[in-house]
This record gives structure tokens, C-alpha cells and sequence, in this order.
């Protein structure tokens, strides 16, 4: 398996090797940071490192992708490689999960290299499943190296986020994101998709593959419409509520954002000509009070939340000239 060659990854690749050929391989990582910065290949990647059969000293040439462990994890098909992630249609991962897993990696490595557990998203860990794992952190089998992904470490239990060495995934200047990114794909306003994604190289490759650039007028177009009454907020949220969550989101949101700097900057048409005059109505303070709204549904999503209930009462604001937060039905 060719490892993922993320350029903003380099330093932590680096440090991963400096600490197998010093044998300080710590029992339990925390990767930690934004959405779309690949923190899943990069545990991939480290599974591979640290159960590649190459000879240790050969740290530069590892994970190698010919031995029998390479070719195994690759396959998915490795005997102490293990994933753990809610089961398909659940949102956590249960303590039945965790147990089995541990029972698992008690038991003695098949390839002699040890074994290795990627847990993500590490938030969905019910608190009686991140209790049952406490024990496993604190006296792991030797050789064992566990992996939580989380993009949301303030979620976790603080004994579980001690007990890890934590790795932090940081988003890359803008320039070396759009390198990579033009890279991939010429032709593409890479610079408004990664504004959109927060920065993230790989959220902007996935706005750009769901044909976001075409999404963006429409969901402009909605709004512009939804400002001056001539569409309805509930059919638009019918609309919408196709897209992931996190798409709406960070598009509303940085729309908001535009809408409110474009009050302040008589430079160009930030959010779009038709739409910041259609928002001029708007008040200002309401928009900033939005933007609370916007984050409350964010942090809302990790808790079962109808969608389209959720998208329904961030859109009927903008019908409303931003209806106030305590009026607020699900976010209030
Ligand atoms: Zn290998």
C-alpha cells in the first residue's frame, strides 16, 4: 500500500520514524485536529510503519509495501491490525465493541510485531465504552499501540486524554494547500474551496468532488430568494438536506461571515452582488447572532439531531430578517 504523501503531514511522519527507531513508541496516540486533513490514512500509515516486517534499522524505507504484513494491511485482512468504529447505522461505539477489541489485543501477536487498534471517531466512545478501554491505556500488552482520531478532543474524557501522547494535525498555509491541491486538480478556484473547508486540503478535494463549485451559486441563489420571500424555507431545506451537514454548515456560515465583512469593506462584492443587496435589509446585529446559531447546530451534531428539522430552522431565519436566537425553537 502506497502511504498517503501528505506534505503537511511530513513532520509528524518524521517524528513517528524517530520514535520506532528509538523504540519510544508510545502505547496510545491521540490524533487530534480538523476535518480533511487525513488523520485516518496518517493512522494507516503508522499501522504499516510499525508492523512492516523490514528490518528496524531500515526506518527510512518503512512501512517497505512488499513484506507480508504490508501486503496484509493493505488487504485490510492483517491478524493485529485492528479498527473500531460504530457499527454501520449507529452513531457510538458500544462497550460490547470495546471489550471484544481488548480481549483481542490481550492475546499474543500473530506476526510478532505487535498489534495495532485505530478507534475513530473517538468521540462516538459511549462513556462506559471509553471507561472499558481506561484499563487497556493504562497496563497495555506490550507492544501494543492504540489510535483514537478525533477532530473533537475536548470530547473525550480527560483520563482518556492523559493517558495518550496527542498528535496535532494543524492546517497548512494556504499557498502549500493550493500547491497540493492544483496539483491534484488545474483549473479548479482552489482558494475559495479551501475557505470553504476551513483550510483543510482534503474538506476543499471533497467540496470540489460533490460539484460544489455549482452548489455554491445555487445555495446563493436559494438564499438571495429566501431574503426577498420568493422561495419557501422548508423546500429549500428539503433541497439542501441532501448535502452533508458539514457542507451546510461551513456554507452558511461563511456566507454569514462574507454578508457581515461586506458591511464593513466597500472593496468588490464579498458574498456575491445580488445576495449582499438582498442582506442589506438585514441587521447587523442579527447576522453576528446567527453565527451563535450556525455553531450551536455544529455542536449539535454529534447528538441525534434531525437534519432537516435542524436545516429547516437555520434557513426560516433568513425569510424572517434573521428571526432572533431566543425565538428559536431547536437551537434556542
Ligand atoms: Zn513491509
Amino acid at each position: 500500500m502506497s502511504a498517503p504523501d501528505f506534505p503537511w503531514q511530513k513532520p509528524l511522519r518524521e517524528r513517528m520514524r524517530r520514535a520506532l527507531l528509538q523504540q519510544r513508541m508510545p502505547h496510545a496516540l491521540l490524533l487530534e485536529g480538523p476535518e480533511g486533513l487525513g488523520k485516518r490514512p496518517f493512522a494507516g500509515w503508522v499501522s504499516l510503519l510499525v508492523l512492516c516486517e523490514a528490518p528496524a534499522a531500515e526506518t527510512e524505507t518503512r512501512p517497505c509495501g512488499k513484506c507480508r504484513s504490508c501486503r496484509w494491511i493493505a488487504a485490510g485482512t492483517h491478524p493485529d491490525a485492528f479498527d473500531l468504529q460504530p457499527e454501520e447505522d449507529k452513531k457510538w461505539i458500544a462497550i460490547e465493541q470495546v471489550r471484544e477489541l481488548v480481549e483481542k489485543l490481550s492475546l499474543k501477536s500473530f506476526a510478532r510485531k505487535g498489534k495495532v487498534a485505530v478507534i475513530w471517531p473517538a468521540s462516538s466512545l459511549t462513556s462506559n465504552a471509553a471507561n472499558s478501554l481506561l484499563k487497556t491505556l493504562e497496563e497495555p500488552t506490550s507492544g501494543t499501540l492504540l489510535m483514537l482520531i478525533t477532530s473533537r478532543p475536548a470530547r473525550l474524557p480527560a483520563t482518556i486524554r492523559s493517558r495518550c501522547q496527542r498528535l496535532r494535525f494543524t492546517v497548512p498555509p494556504p499557498a502549500e494547500a493550493s500547491a497540493w491541491l492544483t496539483a491534484q486538480n488545474e483549473g479548479t478556484d482552489w482558494p475559495r474551496l479551501l475557505e470553504l473547508g476551513g483550510g483543510a486540503p482534503l474538506a476543499a478535494l471533497a467540496l470540489h468532488e460533490a460539484g460544489f463549485a455549482e452548489l455554491d451559486g445555487s445555495f446563493r441563489a436559494d438564499l438571495e430568494a429566501l431574503i426577498l420571500r420568493r422561495q419557501d424555507p422548508l423546500s429549500v431545506a428539503g433541497r439542501w438536506s441532501h448535502c452533508t451537514p458539514e457542507t451546510c454548515l461551513g456554507w452558511l456560515e461563511n456566507c454569514t461571515r462574507r454578508l457581515i465583512i461586506g458591511r464593513f469593506s466597500a472593496v468588490g462584492e464579498p458574498a456575491g452582488a445580488g445576495l449582499q443587496k438582498a442582506a442589506k435589509s438585514l441587521k447587523l446585529q442579527r447576522l453576528f447572532l446567527y453565527l451563535d446559531q450556525v455553531n450551536a447546530a455544529r455542536a449539535a451534531l454529534d447528538s441525534p439531531l434531525n437534519w432537516q428539522l435542524a436545516l429547516e430552522s437555520l434557513l426560516i431565519p433568513w425569510s424572517d430578517e434573521l428571526r432572533p436566537l431566543e425565538e428559536n425553537p431547536i437551537f434556542g
